[in-house]
């Protein structure tokens, strides 16, 4: 099981990644992996507080999570030798810093920039490119530093994702348990409790999130970082990815222009709690409360792509026995399930 061992969480903590990898004993160079725009709102502020604690330092900036990306990043670790690497972004960063440091054997340090998903804080990557569309396990951060006043600046899309990214939890952990019962599939009540509670949380928190206050942003951040610690904890994504993640990743594939992970996975979520017999008025409410997607049309999609995903979602990771069953839904069902739910008219 791997943890991260220190976690910052609040208002101006970007400056002290510096100090946290001295006190984590690291002292050699520092490789920063980040994107453009990133690097413009926070490299420097790492940057800075890196070289303040006397860190040489080297900067990669990457343009997208390509396998191209991923090789890179580790030629470029390998070459320059880092003590440690350190991601800094959304997830496309985070994701090839943590995915560029397993290959070339090194550790690494998360700093978020959004809190779009859980991915942050998860031990999992997600790249293009790849044989399959969804994560694997990679490594979990060694610490992660989560500045909510850079967070709390990004586009208010980015948070409503990340909570339609916990909410996802509801019907991942009904699906874990499904699988344990039908197949008996290894379950932690642990890992699947921590996820359920994140859920629960920024359900509990939607109106101080929607208001992007304090302590709102810092219940979401928290939330994310507890989801990727479940996964930790149950060596898979299970107590976090259930129907409603093969359901996006389904329609990533399918639309000309997807939406955001968490976006998709907050309205599959809808749908796959009705399936489950499960309150999916509760997710929708939350979710309109939140001001996140809850339609094929919020969502930018086609409705036949919606039906069409809920369809197919099965088949994306067949080992992966979810309420879709082994041979998917009917069209029929599909159209039901996404009409009763409000998704498609
Ligand atoms: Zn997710």
């Amino acid at each position: 099981m791997q943890l991260p061992r220190e976690v910052l969480i609040g208002r101006n903590v970007a400056p002290l990644v510096g100090q946290t990898l001295v006190r984590l004993g690291f002292h050699g160079p520092v490789l920063m992996i980040t994107g453009e725009k990133v690097n413009a709102i926070a490299g420097g502020v790492v940057l800075d507080s890196l070289k303040g604690a006397n860190f040489r330092t080297e900067t990669l900036i990457v343009q997208s999570s390509t396998t191209e990306q991923v090789e890179e990043a580790e030629r470029r670790i390998r070459q320059v030798a880092p003590d440690i690497v350190v991601g800094v972004g959304g997830g496309k960063d985070i994701d090839v810093a943590k995915l560029g440091s397993m290959k070339a054997g090194k550790g690494f340090v998360s700093v978020p920039t959004a809190a779009s998903h859980d991915g942050i804080a998860s031990p999992l990557v997600s790249m293009k490119g790849l044989d399959r569309p969804y994560s694997y396990v990679a490594h979990a951060p060694i610490a992660i530093v989560a500045d909510t006043s850079i967070i709390m600046k990004s586009p208010y899309q980015l948070i409503a994702s990340g909570c339609g990214d916990v909410v996802a939890k509801y019907t991942a952990v009904r699906d874990w348990k499904l699988a344990h019962r039908i197949k008996n599939e290894y379950y932690g009540d642990y890992a699947a409790e921590l996820a359920l509670m994140s859920s629960r949380v920024v359900i509990k928190n939607a109106a101080s999130i929607r208001t992007v206050t304090d302590s709102g942003v810092r219940t979401l951040v928290e939330a994310l970082i507890s989801c990727g610690v479940s996964m930790s904890i149950a060596g898979t994504s299970r107590p976090c990815s259930g129907a409603e993640h093969l359901f996006s990743h389904s329609l990533t594939m399918l639309a000309p222009k997807p939406a955001l992970h968490g976006e998709q996975c907050g309205v599959g979520t809808i749908m796959c709690a009705y399936l489950h017999g499960a309150n999916w008025q509760l997710i929708r409410d939350f979710l309109q409360r939140i001001g996140g997607p809850t339609t094929a049309i919020e969502l930018g999609v086609d409705s036949d792509l919606v039906v069409k995903a809920l369809t197919t979602a099965h088949s994306i990771r067949p080992e992966r026995y979810t309420i879709l069953g082994e041979s998917g839904l009917t069209q029929e069902a599909a159209a039901k399930v996404a009409t009763i739910t409000g998704v498609i008219e």
